[in-house]
């Protein structure tokens, strides 16, 4: 196959997957410029869950009876199709948790209280999510363990040779985003980890924005931990990925008690069951789970190399059309290898209101601080607008963009709106 024939999606096909991308908002039809915060599901997702609803619902693994069998059977080969899409060793090493948050505070309450003591050093970066910062400043708290951080350069890159620096032998935990929610920026995973092990220290990926959008194989990256969600990757919310190394999660002690995680109980203590039950307390998102094992087959049909390459494309279109006006400031440079999400300040404006004036026009994108407040102060700014794209969005909707982007410069320019809810009517 040529590069170009692997890399050209069909997106009119695939738009015709997603029914809610028919809709019209405010009479215009949408531009749905937010997978970063959720992505749209397509109709093989929908019919997944409906299935299993319909046709093979039960509670599982407690089952005697056939249909808890059934609904076993598909809830374990979800966990299976995750195995395969990360590349990860042995299914039982897949905990399904309710998302990329719960998945990360999951390592904080039981690998973080296990193993850190004070004086400990858990090394973040400036651009990460506040789910992959808060549950580390938790555990800090509880352990007297200390956060130190990577910082960034001016054009949105992290200073990876600054890790050489912040590794000390108190080093514990590296805990990084695989592809910053705001800036876009993809890093340099392989470098991070072969330092961060180089000096003894675990590291956790924060894979929420990269799972969905590129290839991942947990053993080729030699990943301790990776966390992600299922919403972001078509497939529904409410379920999310814990990925962990065998022999960790072996020796790690269970987070949440309950039902299911156990292989034996006494009135005053109990033993714990084996993975992944030991980390899969109560009755686990079996519809979900029926979700995600479809969204994954569904992003393997695809190719989510091509899905990458794609919203590449679409990202480099969208800093082309909208720096044509100059008075606009792109929060990374794109220089370095991005993914799908372009974040920016235009001068004069609030990212609110511009992100109010583009629904008028039909376009949805997010403005705020996108969950990242330190990034934003390290940035001199307290909110920012974000496109986010993915596989369904094409040239045209970039176009739309730039286009409602120059109605909304004129009309907030003007004065009118500012820093208020435009009129609906607008
Ligand atoms: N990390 C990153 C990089 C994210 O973009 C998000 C979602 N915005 C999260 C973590 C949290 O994901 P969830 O809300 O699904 O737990």
């Amino acid at each position: 196959m040529s590069t170009a024939q692997q890399t050209t999606l069909d997106v009119a096909a695939l738009r015709s997957d997603f029914p809610i991308l028919q809709t019209s908002v405010h009479g215009k039809p949408l531009v749905y410029f937010d997978s970063a915060a959720s992505s749209q599901r397509p109709q093989a997702v929908i019919d997944a869950m409906v299935a299993m609803e319909q046709r093979h619902y039960a509670n599982v693994h407690r089952g005697v009876h056939w249909l808890s069998d059934r609904a076993t059977e598909h809830y374990e080969s979800a966990r299976e199709k995750v195995r395969g899409f990360i590349q990860a060793r042995h299914a039982h090493e897949v905990i399904f948790t309710s998302g990329t948050t719960a998945a990360i505070n999951l390592v904080a309450r039981s690998w973080g209280d296990a193993n850190l003591n004070p004086g400990d050093e858990i090394l973040v970066t400036v651009m990460e999510h506040h789910s992959n910062l808060v549950p580390w400043q938790q555990l800090a708290e509880r352990t007297g363990a200390v956060i130190r951080a990577m910082d960034i350069d001016d054009r949105g890159h992290l200073l990876i040779d600054s890790i050489d620096d912040l590794l000390t032998e108190r080093t514990k935990l590296v805990a990084v985003s695989a592809v910053s929610n705001v800036l876009g920026t993809v890093n340099s995973l392989e470098e991070i980890i072969a330092k961060a092990h180089a000096a003894g220290a675990v590291v956790l990926v924060d894979a929420a924005q990269s799972v969905p959008h590129m290839a991942t194989d947990v053993q080729q990256l030699g990943v301790d931990f990776l966390a992600f969600s299922g919403h972001k990757m078509c497939g529904p919310s409410g379920i999310g990925v814990l990925y962990g190394r065998e022999a960790l999660l072996e020796a790690m002690p269970p987070f949440l008690g309950g039902g299911s995680m156990i292989s034996n109980v006494e009135i005053d203590r109990f033993t714990p069951g084996v993975l992944p039950a030991k980390f899969e307390a109560g009755t686990p998102p079996i519809v979900a789970a029926a979700g995600l094992g479809a969204a994954v087959d569904y992003l393997q049909a695809v190719g989510v190399d091509r899905i990458h390459v794609h919203e590449q494309q679409l990202a480099s279109r969208a800093r082309e059309v909208l720096s044509a006006e100059g008075d606009i400031r792109f929060l990374s440079d794109g220089s370095a290898e991005q993914a799908g999400i372009v974040s920016f300040v235009v001068d004069g404006l609030q990212s609110l209101d511009l992100a109010q004036v583009l629904d008028q026009h039909g376009v949805a994108i997010r403005a705020g601080h996108h969950c990242t407040m330190p990034l934003h102060k390290r940035l001199g700014i307290s909110s920012s607008a974000r496109a986010s794209f993915y596989l369904y969005n094409t040239v045209e909707e970039i176009d739309q963009f730039a286009a409602s982007m120059a109605a909304a410069r004129k009309f907030l320019k003007r004065g009118v709106g500012r820093s208020s809810t435009p009129s609906k009517t607008q």
